[in-house]
């Protein structure tokens, strides 16, 4: 049996790993279009790896994947974080958790993951060839015809597909003629921008706790919102922008923000809280007395957007500028005006339709012999180390050619 893996990143690996171990006799050819292999598992996560997520049970797990959620529920059944952990470590990759659940390779290095995965790939026998882009696949009895140009066809048996997300609808045109359905491809995983606002004068401040939502949907996310020299980041807007992927998009990125800067605390309670500190430190001054787990910098910045003076005391707090706080605090209303890639980690929303694919085999429901794994499906996560954990699944099981239709 020939296999071919079409894609050098971390699906393509791990599937042509995977097809080597079930079936050593088998001959397995990963093909990759550049020069370079795991090209991104080199730059991931600043170049450490967030290899996984210290998120140990399946349905929590899969609340991590805004497309996707459903499918992979039935994938990690095989092949879960716990998986991802053990098989590092048994190839010699001990990994360490962050505080906030991201996991990465102990040398902090990208390169331990590229080594392990290329030295694995090696000593199975899989046979990699790099500047060899497939144009076009051809459905034929008994295999595939994969072309390389129009002298160099190649027939295969079996049939893996790894290459990645496109940002272009484009890009999967060569997938949806062999009969595959495609949902359009948009960005995920980006900040907002915010131009024209004076919040950008705040650029470093990180607030722990915020709640963001988006006017005119259902989006809304609570965690750490940073403000940039560009408007807003953080964990919270990245996993709005996630969620969001296509309704933001179709809202061609232009939208209200709302910010409650204190998190869980609404407006009746932020109005007590405000109360309290006025009967306790009446003769303070406001700038000094800050009620709210905010950053200092935030605290005078919204007083001044309020009209209260650094000098004004709690006893001399105006009714109107009270309120004018409150607001600011719990509501705090930003005009969008387009996004930015996040330099960390950006995925495609979008690709091949899951209603195409078996979640338990991979294989295409469309065309049998055939298998997908990582981001060319239709499957994205939020930050964290969760879509290299879906490249891992995917190619795990795909690799195992089951022929489960
Ligand atoms: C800067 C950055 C940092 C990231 N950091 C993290 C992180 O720390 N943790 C995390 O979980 N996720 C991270 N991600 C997301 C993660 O890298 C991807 O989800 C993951 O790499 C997808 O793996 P893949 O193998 O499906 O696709 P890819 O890694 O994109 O690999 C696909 C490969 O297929 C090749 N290819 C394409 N077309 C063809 C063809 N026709 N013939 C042959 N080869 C072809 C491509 O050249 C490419 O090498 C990051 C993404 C970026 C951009």
């Amino acid at each position: 049996m020939e296999v071919a893996v079409l894609g050098g990143g971390a699906a393509g690996f791990f599937a042509a790993i995977s097809c080597k171990q079930n079936y050593p006799a088998a001959k397995v050819v990963l093909y990759e279009k550049t020069e370079k292999l795991l090209a991104k598992v080199k730059v991931s996560g600043g170049g450490r790896c967030n290899v996984t997520h210290a998120c140990f049970t399946v349905s929590q797990l899969v609340k991590s994947y805004p497309r996707g959620e459903k499918f992979l529920r039935k994938s990690f059944e095989q092949f879960n974080t716990t998986d991802t952990i053990k098989w590092f470590e048994s190839r010699g990759v001990k990994l360490k958790t962050e505080a906030d659940g991201r996991m990465f390779p102990v040398t902090d290095s990208s390169q331990t993951i590229i080594d392990c995965l290329e030295s694995e790939a090696q000593n199975l026998g899989v046979l990699v060839k790099t500047s060899s882009a497939v144009t076009g696949i051809e459905k034929v009895e008994n295999g595939f015809l994969l072309k390389f140009s129009e002298s160099n066809k190649k027939q295969v048996d079996k049939l893996i597909i790894a290459t990645g997300g496109s940002p272009k609808p484009e890009g999967f045109l060569w997938l949806q003629k062999l009969g595959h359905r495609i949902e359009a491809p948009v960005p995920s995983l980006f900040t907002f921008n915010i131009p024209d606002n004076d919040i950008t004068s705040l650029m470093g401040v990180a607030v722990e706790n915020a709640t963001v939502w988006i006017e005119k949907t259902k989006l809304k996310q609570q965690g750490p919102v940073l403000v940039t020299h560009w408007g807003l980041s953080g964990p919270a807007v990245l996993k709005l922008s996630s969620f969001g992927a296509r309704v933001l998009s179709d809202m061609n990125y232009n939208f209200k923000v709302h910010v409650n800067w204190l998190g869980e605390l609404n407006e009746e309670e932020a109005r007590l809280k405000i109360a309290e500190e006025l009967q306790t430190s009446n003769q303070k001054k406001i700038s000094n007395t800050k009620p709210f787990d905010i950053p200092n910098r935030l605290w005078l910045y919204l007083l001044n957007k309020s009209g209260i003076g650094e000098e004004t005391r709690w006893t001399e707090l105006k009714k109107e500028n009270r309120n004018r706080l409150i607001n600011f605090l719990t509501n705090h209303e930003f005009e969008v005006k387009g996004k930015t890639t996040f330099k960390e980690e950006f995925v495609t929303c979008g690709g091949i339709s899951l209603s195409d694919v078996n979640p338990q085999t991979m294989q295409s429901l469309v065309c049998p012999g055939l298998y997908f794994a990582g981001e060319v499906l239709d499957i994205d996560g939020i930050t964290g180390g969760f879509n290299f954990q879906a490249a891992w699944t995917t190619g795990f099981i795909a690799g195992k050619i089951s022929s489960t239709a």
